[in-house]
């Protein structure tokens, strides 16, 4: 009886603690044991996807989204262990990645980057968040306060997240974070799995480089890619990125050859074949014209 009376006030004290942590939202799910994966929710402006790895003593947060996308991170985090967030990787630094770094630090997290994207924090996101600065009331713009050169690994014998910088692709700075064992990859913006794909007119995007950095990632062997917006792949996502890059570059070479203008090879390039990133003819056009600025030079 007495052994039976304890087991029951274990289940309910079990049932409670299970109560006060709560469910996480539908966007979260593990995607490995002590990984977990929160998908964008557009519809919330929280555009871009975003995960965590449980260590033994601590939660390390991959891609700290813009300020609401960071509360809504943090509140799943919650739910998903009592571990404190000690550590949070901005895989670049643009704001649907990187603006939420202030709700991180103020819950006691240290921000890390590559040096790269942390001087590129600081030198471009000023500027960025006082365009945004209705959205951004209230809240207060950090930059990561670590940068690493190539490489930063958290590894306590359980979990083993390496951070490498392998840009210039989609900005200066970006950095992959990259589980050896599990063999997931977040890229961050260097691979986007959904249409229409990346801007290469972004002034930070070095398609040529980028294409690089793929063929690197590509050697890693990985079984699970999450991008930086759309759905989770394989290789394939990595391969079809890199795939459209490469179709831009190849097709507006061959057509500053031919004697071609810009605006004939905006509307005569087709990239159909590269669906989802080139599907959108219309969102092609400014890629096609800003790989051509840059070749033509
Ligand atoms: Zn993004």
């Amino acid at each position: 009886m007495r052994r039976a009376a304890l087991l029951s006030l274990f289940a309910v004290l079990l049932a409670a603690a299970y109560q006060t942590r709560g469910t996480p939202s539908a966007q979260t799910r593990e995607i490995a044991p002590g990984v977990f994966l929160r998908a964008a929710e557009p519809d919330k402006r929280i555009i871009a996807n975003a995960g965590w790895v449980v260590f033994r003593d601590y939660v390390l947060v991959i891609d700290a989204n813009y300020p609401w996308g960071a509360r809504a991170i943090l509140d799943d985090v919650r739910k998903t262990t009592d571990k404190p967030i000690r550590f949070v990787f901005d895989t670049h630094y643009h704001g649907d990645h990187a603006h939420g770094n202030g709700v991180f630090v103020a819950a006691g997290a240290t921000i890390v980057c590559s040096a790269d994207c942390l001087a590129e924090s600081r030198r471009k996101n000023p500027p960025a968040w006082e365009k945004s600065a209705a959205d951004y009331k209230g809240e207060t713009l950090e930059h990561p306060q670590v940068g690493f050169p190539e490489r930063m690994v958290f590894d306590d014998g359980t979990h083993r997240v390496e951070l490498i910088k392998v840009g210039p692709g989609h900005t200066l700075g970006d950095a992959v974070a990259w589980l050896p064992k599990e063999r997931i990859l977040f890229t961050g913006d260097l691979c986007v799995n959904k249409r229409p794909g990346n801007n290469l007119a972004d002034p930070d995007a070095d398609p040529e480089h980028w294409v690089q950095a793929l063929d690197g990632l590509m050697k890693y062997g990985v079984a699970q890619v999450i991008p930086g917006h759309g759905q989770p792949g394989g290789n394939e996502a990595l391969a079809g990125q890199r795939a459209y890059i490469q179709a831009i570059i190849d097709g507006v070479r061959a057509g500053i050859g031919k004697g071609q203008t810009a605006d004939q090879l905006a509307d005569t390039l087709d990239l159909s074949m590269y669906a989802p990133w080139g599907a959108d003819k219309a969102r092609n056009a400014p890629s096609i014209r800003a790989v051509y600025a840059k070749l033509k030079r």
